[in-house]
């Protein structure tokens, strides 16, 4: 008997009786059934012949706690929004043909993430694993899964590290139907279409085709009142919030993975990681390389000719750089230490750019000293243009 078998199979339909029938009323109802149907009475009638196996088949199960449990178990994985989601998950549109076989294959495109990427191989085969019905194993522990997210940190911030609440977002089970999707106090019931095993088969020429039944989108169940907090859906977005440490020196762009922090696990399994994206609001002074700062500094004509001394800010004070006299526009002056602090203690530099800047007006005065300046000066070094100027004069 496979596992197939169990998700396309009603045992509770073929015995006539409710799924929570007590073991009483299941042996009876096999009784009547197998004694009505049974060859000895019926010589010759394949139809009652065929009644008898599926009768005989379904008691097998249902007639033994422990195997009883697992069809149960298993069934209730189909017809409960894990199903639903997974169905969803793989964008699996209803209508188009597929086989359960592909949900055990392991290669249907991605397992459902719930059990931990393992997919139902994994699930299915604990559940299995005995043959012929022999002692259920519990299902295996299931990772939790991974949580992405992106979280801004202001400029000084990230340079100094911080420590900031991190509210996530991640679908979960619905509290109020435990994700049956049911109004409380009422069930989601088998699906009429399919009788609850969530697929329909058909034949075309001799190849059949299971699909997912449409009535019930392959759920096995209906709801016929709505849970009110989800919808039906079964599911509902679940928010958590959690403290994260960001190290001194997280840079823009950079991903940093806390382990264990993501979604917890099922069953004793260990909780997925978290993934957040570090964004870097740029700061209005500073910029930043790796582990050094970048400040651009205004400086005068005069400045640059005569050199000076500049008092320039930094992170948490003020470093005080000699300009020597005769410094080009563009040269970087370099403030040891004055970058980026490690939680080793390794420092990045400030980079200090002068930038000369020529003023839009001057003073009467300043512009008469500037003329006598300029009668003072060579001219600027433009001989090796001069020469192709001519060519166009
Ligand atoms: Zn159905
Ligand atoms: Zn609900």
């Amino acid at each position: 008997m496979s596992s197939k078998d169990w998700i396309e199979k009603d045992y509770y339909a073929a015995l006539g009786v409710e799924k929570s029938a007590s073991s009483d009323e299941i042996k009876k109802a096999y009784r009547k059934l197998a004694r009505e149907s049974h060859p000895d009475h019926n010589p010759g009638d394949t139809g009652a012949e065929e009644r008898f196996k599926t009768v005989s088949e379904a008691y097998a199960v249902l007639g033994d706690e422990k195997k009883r449990r697992e069809y149960d178990e298993m069934r209730s994985l189909f017809g409960s929004g894990a199903f639903r989601r997974n169905a969803r998950g793989t964008g699996q549109p209803g209508g188009v043909p597929f086989d359960v076989s592909d949900l055990f294959g392991g290669g249907a495109g991605g397992g459902d993430t719930r059990f931990g990427g393992g997919g139902f191989t994994d699930l299915f085969s604990s559940i299995f694993s005995g043959g012929g019905g022999g002692a259920a194993r519990p299902r295996g522990p299931a990772r939790g899964r991974d949580v992405e997210t992106e979280v801004a940190l202001d400029f000084e911030d990230a340079v100094r590290g911080v420590t900031l609440p991190l509210t996530l977002r991640a679908p979960g089970v619905c509290d109020t139907c435990h994700g049956n999707g049911a109004k409380p106090g009422t069930q989601p019931v088998a699906c009429p279409v399919c009788h609850g095993a969530g697929v329909t088969t058909r034949n075309q020429g001799s190849f059949s085709f299971s699909e997912p039944c449409r009535n019930c989108q392959g759920v096995g169940t209906i709801v016929e009142e709505k849970c009110p907090e989800c919808h039906g859906t079964g599911g509902v977005t679940k928010t958590r919030t959690l403290n994260v440490r960001f190290p001194a020196g997280v840079a823009d762009g950079q991903r940093i993975r806390l382990a264990g922090r993501g979604e917890p696990g099922e069953r004793g399994g260990a909780a997925g990681d978290l993934f957040v994206q570090v964004k870097v609001r740029p700061d209005e002074l500073f910029g930043r390389t790796g582990d050094d700062l970048t400040l651009n500094v205004p400086i005068t004509y005069a400045e640059a000719v005569l050199g000076t001394d500049l008092r320039v800010p930094t992170l948490d004070g003020t470093v005080t750089l000699r300009v020597p006299p005769g410094t080009p526009s563009g040269r970087v002056l370099r403030a040891r230490g004055k970058g980026v602090v490690r939680k080793d203690g390794r420092a990045g530099d400030l980079l200090v750019t002068l930038d000369v800047v020529v003023p839009a007006k001057v003073s009467d005065e300043a512009r008469a000293a500037l003329e006598t300046f300029a009668e003072q000066t060579p001219p600027a070094a433009r001989e090796h243009l001069d020469a192709r100027v001519r060519r166009f004069s």
